[in-house]
């Protein structure tokens, strides 16, 4: 069962919701880290650091602590909530290895585990509703370099090499205060030297169009591998309290940026890159998974894997069915899936061009309503106007020949007058 975990500081998965679905915020997000590196290089620290939580106590210490010398596989979950959001995070530690005298193939029970939740997925996709499917598989995994200053040893370049057709490596560099400024820096560079000359591919950060979200991931690959410091002591400096660890010139400020990449670490997880770290791996890692899968069964009529001895499987037994007909039942059932994805698509699309061109439709027989109502008002007017100046007309004529006569019988009034004057008599 997950542990619950009030949280007394902000760590900022609260912005998740920005790079999701609203739906997701409802069920809570799912996600899993796996740390990957040789014991005691502070991948315990580093976690408890990252979510705030102490996962790992002195009464419940961190997988070293508590299995030696074996490399086994351990998973803890942690529901944390920040702002109406929750998180299940999973974490999954592998401790122990590299501590045994022969080393080879100490990979292989974390390479193991990481099929096993591909498969695991893979088994539940036909059977439940891919919606509330639990999601455990290998989201992002933090591969821990000593800080030797030396490089990779050949153990490190064999490991992240198996590791990255899995999963999203991101290379580290533990315990980074105990190399000086320079001396990280050196070591950075020859990392990234060595990670190219060997042809590792690490998590690549997505480019984007927006230009801002660029700026922040060229930052973000600058800093690879990115140098962290843990720490699960408070201490005061300058007044205020933050995690670090002690030395007698000073303090490692965990949350420094200018001590350390841990700030850029935790952002890059949890605000900026968690849903692409999650699609990655639903995308590519577990497709190729998939398809792999699917090519050893198919193409050779047999289930290699299981002609290896590898990834014991619920499919062989499940409703009877032999593994090659369930694979091919579950081929079938997907590419009918797509087909009614794209069928559905489709008429989504038809509907909306329809829609369209009704609105248009309606809009232009609005216009054209519009357009003659206009029309009908203009004439209306037009001929009120006429009709007033016709009345006018008529007025002026009516006016002007009263004028006329009026003009005349004053005149006749005048003549009359000086006639009258003159002694005129009629
Ligand atoms: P894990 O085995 O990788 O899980 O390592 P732990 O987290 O148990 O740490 C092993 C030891 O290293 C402990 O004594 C920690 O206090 C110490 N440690 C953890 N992180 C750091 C760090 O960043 N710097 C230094 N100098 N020591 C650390």
């Amino acid at each position: 069962m997950a542990q619950q975990k009030n949280l007394d500081g902000y760590v900022g998965f609260a912005s998740l919701p920005n790079q999701v679905y609203r739906k997701s915020v409802k069920r809570g997000f799912e996600f899993t880290l796996m740390v990957v590196g040789e014991s005691g290089l502070g991948k315990s620290t580093l976690i408890n650091s990252l979510f705030l939580t102490d996962l790992y106590s002195a009464e419940y210490p961190g997988p070293s602590h508590r299995i030696k010398k074996t490399v086994q596989v351990e998973q803890s979950k942690v529901l944390i909530k920040e702002g109406g959001v929750q998180l299940l995070l999973t974490i999954v530690d592998t401790p122990g290895f590299g501590d045994a005298v022969d080393n080879s193939n100490c990979w292989q029970p974390i390479i193991d585990h990481i099929d096993s939740k591909f498969e695991d997925y893979l088994n539940s996709e036909s059977r439940v509703n891919r919606r509330q499917m639990p999601d455990s598989r290998i989201h992002c995994c933090l591969y821990f370099i000593a800080p030797s200053g030396h490089g990779l040893k050949p153990l490190d370049i064999e490991f992240m090499k198996r590791l990255h057709e899995k999963v999203n490596v991101i290379p580290m560099i533990a315990k980074a205060d105990t190399l000086t400024p320079e001396e990280c820096q050196q070591f950075k560079k020859q990392i990234m030297r060595e990670i190219q000359e060997h042809k590792i591919k690490i998590y690549e950060f997505p480019e984007t169009d927006d230009e801002e979200e660029n700026r922040l991931v060229k930052k973000i690959k600058d800093k690879l591998p990115l140098a962290v410091v843990g720490s699960n002591t408070i201490i005061e400096v300058n007044g205020k309290r933050v995690r670090g660890r002690q030395y007698p010139w000073g303090v490692a400020e965990v949350e420094n940026s200018d001590h350390c990449d841990f700030t850029i670490l935790r952002d890059m997880l949890i605000r900026t890159h968690m849903q692409d770290l999650k699609d990655v791996t639903n995308n590519v890692h577990y497709e190729n998974y998939r398809s792999r899968k699917l090519a050893a069964v198919t193409y050779n009529g047999v289930d290699n894997n299981k002609a290896k001895g590898q990834l014991s499987t619920k499919l062989d037994t499940v409703e009877g069915m032999s593994p090659l007909a369930q694979m091919e039942e579950e081929r079938r059932e997907h590419v009918a899936k797509m087909k009614k994805m794209e069928m559905e698509m489709e008429q989504v699309f038809e509907m909306k061009v329809k829609e369209k061109v009704q609105k248009l439709r309606d809009s232009e027989a609005e216009l054209q309503r519009r357009h003659e109502q206009m029309k009908k008002n203009l004439e209306a007017q037009y001929k009120e106007l006429e009709e007033k100046r016709r009345v006018f007309e008529e007025e002026r004529v009516n006016w002007e020949t009263q004028q006329r006569l009026e003009q005349q019988k004053l005149e006749a009034t005048r003549t009359l007058e000086k006639n009258k004057k003159k002694g005129k008599i009629f």
